[in-house]
């Protein structure tokens, strides 16, 4: 009934995306207690009364469900609905200027239902609660039958028009699949295998790892058989990668096919923050002028916002359109969602505890198809959600809340602050790290309380002031109570003292259980990296049932010939051991790289690391070294300093930074790569639950929680080198670990035949050397003598 209630056109201003979810139970609470008052005052009361009603349209027949709230029997029956709300006067100004009101559509659809099934037209009323003080009005309703018919018509048409327009949609979807063609002339070495791989999951309804090197053309090899799958079921595809930097090779691809003729309607969505030209996202009407009267706006700009000849809708055309029209940005792009074909976006659209992406998508009346997943360098997705759900408190937020208090004489949120400041206090033992458990009910009394003062503080317009200090203190504290009920197992909840500091946190440790159940709002997804192995690893940790998924590698399409890899298992690059090997790091990377010219990336496990060889390296060759994440435009800063090295520069950065992942140097000319040691994330508390917990689930928690994750890193650092099958070059690792056999299983398969051991050179100059200089056999150390290892 709600969703079938709604205002023909849609007016008004945009407001209540404030980001935190409203306590519907006090809804709830309110209405039950009015009912039980009513049915002890008046016996000829009943409440909950359903309400169903079979309609015809043109083409459609329509079934409408529901349950109004009370009805007073009687020889003039009197149904009505109760609303309760935090700004009584705001909602009673909105009733008397709103004749289609909802509210009042949905009491109106409730007596054109009751007079037709009971042959009599009972009178309507609105009771009206105030949700601090219990306040009650009544609010009359006139209702007349004829001009509600021709209302009841006018939206059935409307949901018919809607339901042709998606039908005729889906019919559009699978034209554009009839002429979707591979976009290149001839298929990479392998790529044919890729789409096929693709096509033959998707088809079987089968989930699909896919692990691919650079070269293989991956983006096409994927994209192309997703969308032709998706667009002939007539569902859309939905591509997520991690950054926005990362959607280009897709959005290339899309272009592609629009020359062609292929009309794909492409949606790029770039994040809330960087669509909002707002100093502050305060999507409210008194707070934003592109949010006052925007669906006004809208309907005014009519076909002019729409304009049908784009097909690609992204954050520069949704700017232009909003300056034109003075309407949010944000949301005229989310608006776009459920006509596109191709959604490219950020994976927070669909994996956050508030992705928001099938609340648009989904129509309440008319049923969607589901749309196919494609993820991108799935690689991240597992840190990402771990990221995601875990949230934190600290001890000097709470008291940085009582300073607050002090300043501001609020005695009522001070004692709500103290409380909550004694609910950690009263952890016990008080260890430096520890997983606790944390009675629900006392963070419920937090969240109760503070919710009782918010709401006795919110604006006449009954919204939240989200700048308010109770207002984030409650949002902090609803966080950790809602993310810590998905499953104490995959996210426990811990107490630990650091930095002077007490935190209590939430801390995901394995995102299988969060990421299953979302797959399940997809038709297919294919999950592809360039390193996704071992796949058991990546299998478990994106959230897909081992019975359920292909898992399928495929090697670089380029001569192997072109790459030279190398263990150097005499240096040790732990913690303990590094220092005394810094020298011989410095050497071989020194003399290594003085047998070709042209750049060098030089891949450190940490800044702190990465310094100490740095002193060592001498002045021989020109050094360009990152000492801090990296920018976007930073990023395309180095890489024309790197192809316009002329001489052989050696390029210091760290393992997991902006350089060694999502970077593509193709055409740098980059000779080698060294990898000083696998990035084994330290030993932290989160780090060993993480260990115990897949001890007990996969029997090798250290593998789960350091060696795969580092290896990633490195595997994904090593393969910044031959992009395409002209490129050659040297991969160097310096550590015994690398050959151990976890480590080895992380590695892609054509880097060696058996074992990793193979890959121990005899002789790293003169192999070097040789590699270089394919007539000349490795036979001496080289000219300037053997390494000391
Ligand atoms: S412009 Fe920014 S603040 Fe305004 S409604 Fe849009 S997202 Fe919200």
């Amino acid at each position: 009934m709600r969703d079938f209630a709604l205002p023909i056109r849609r007016i008004g201003s945009l407001g209540r995306s404030t980001g935190s979810a409203l306590p519907l139970e006090v809804g709830v609470d309110i209405h039950e207690r009015l009912q039980m008052r009513l049915s002890s005052e008046d016996s000829s009361y009943r409440s909950e009364i359903p309400l169903s009603l079979a309609l015809t349209g043109k083409s459609y027949e329509f079934k409408i469900r529901g349950r109004c709230d009370g009805e007073f029997g009687g020889d003039k029956p009197m149904i009505e609905e109760i609303k309760s709300s935090f700004g009584l006067p705001a909602l009673k100004k909105a009733l008397a200027n709103e004749p289609d009101h909802p509210y009042i559509l949905q009491l109106k659809m409730y007596g054109f239902i009751y007079s037709k099934k009971k042959g009599v037209t009972p009178k309507l009323q609105l009771r009206l609660v105030d949700s601090r003080t219990l306040e009650e009005d009544v609010w009359s309703v006139d209702y007349d039958e004829i001009g509600f018919q021709l209302w009841v018509q006018d939206r059935l048409a409307q949901i018919e028009e809607n339901l042709l327009r998606y039908r005729a949609l889906i019919k559009t979807r699978k034209s554009l699949a009839k002429q979707l063609f591979f976009p290149f002339s001839t298929p990479r070495k392998n790529q044919s295998e890729l789409v096929d791989a693709v096509k033959n999951s998707l088809s079987r309804g089968r989930k699909l790892l896919l692990q691919a090197p650079t070269g293989l053309g991956k983006t096409a090899g994927v994209l192309y058989p997703s969308l032709l799958e998706a667009l002939s079921k007539g569902s859309p595809v939905v591509y997520i990668a991690p950054k926005n930097s990362q959607f280009k090779a897709a959005i290339d691809l899309a272009r592609m096919f629009q020359k062609k003729r292929v009309k794909l309607k492409v949606l790029v969505l770039t994040s809330k923050t960087k669509a909002c030209q707002q100093d502050e996202v305060l999507c409210q009407n008194s707070s934003c002028p592109l949010a006052v009267n925007y669906y006004d706006k809208v309907e005014a700009s009519g076909a002019k916002l729409r304009d049908a000849k784009k097909h690609l809708w992204d954050y520069a055309y949704f700017q232009k359109l909003s300056d034109a029209f003075e309407i949010c940005p944000y949301e005229i792009g989310m608006e776009r969602i459920p006509e596109a074909d191709l959604i490219i976006c950020d994976y927070n659209y669909v994996f956050s505890p508030r992705a928001n992406f099938f609340d648009r998508y989904l129509d309440p009346i008319v049923p969607m198809t589901k749309p196919y997943l494609v993820i991108d360098e799935a690689h991240n997705l597992y840190e990402r959600v771990i990221e995601n759900y875990s949230v934190q408190i600290k001890l000097s937020d709470l008291k940085a809340f009582l300073e607050h208090c002090k300043a501001s004489d609020d005695q009522r949120f001070s004692r709500i602050v103290n409380r909550a400041i004694g609910l950690m206090a009263a952890i016990n033992p008080r260890p430096t790290h520890a997983r606790i458990e944390l009675k629900r009910e006392a963070i419920q009394v937090l969240l109760d309380e503070s919710m009782a003062l918010l709401l006795s503080r919110w604006d006449t317009g009954g919204l939240p002031l989200i700048d308010d200090p109770v207002f984030q203190f409650y949002s902090q504290w609803s966080d950790l109570h809602e993310i810590t009920e998905i499953s104490q197992e995959a996210i426990p909840l811990i107490y630990k003292r650091e930095e002077g500091d007490e935190i209590l946190k939430a801390q995901c440790i394995d995102p299988h259980s969060i990421l299953q159940p979302l797959y399940a709002q997809f038709a297919g997804v294919v999950a592809f990296s360039a390193t996704l192995k071992p796949f058991s690893f990546y299998r478990h940790m994106s959230g897909f049932e081992e019975e359920a998924t292909d898992a399928i590698e495929f090697t670089s399409p380029f001569p192997r010939t072109n790459k030279k890899i190398m263990i150097i298992p005499q240096v040790e690059t732990n913690y303990r051991e590094r220092s005394r090997h810094y020298d011989r790091i410095a050497a071989i990377i020194s003399r290594v790289a003085s047998l070709e010219k042209g750049p060098y990336l030089v891949f450190f496990s940490s800044y702190g690391f990465l310094r100490e060889v740095e002193k060592l390296l001498g002045e021989d060759f020109p050094l360009i070294t990152q000492t801090s994440a990296l920018s976007d435009s930073a990023v395309r800063n180095f890489h024309r300093l790197i192809q316009n090295a002329q001489e052989t520069t050696l390029i210091l950065a760290v393992q997991g930074g902006s350089l060694s992942e999502g970077i593509d140097f193709k055409g740098a000319g980059i000779k080698g790569v060294f990898i000083v040691g696998p990035a084994v994330p330290s030993a932290s508390f989160e780090r060993k639950m993480m260990q115990e917990h897949f001890d007990k689930r996969e029997g090798d928690g250290r593998a789960f929680a350091y060696v795969y994750p580092a290896m990633t890193r490195s595997v994904q650092a090593a393969g910044r080198i031959v992009r395409d099958e002209i490129e050659r070059g040297v991969i160097v690792l310096m550590d015994p670990r690398f050959l151990q056999d976890s480590f080895q299983a992380t590695m892609p398969e054509d880097w060696f035949e058996t074992s990793a051991r193979e890959l121990i050179p005899q002789h790293i100059l003169s192999e070097t050397r040789a590699f270089w200089d394919v007539e000349k056999r490795p036979s001496i150390e080289s000219d300037e003598g053997p390494l000391d290892l």
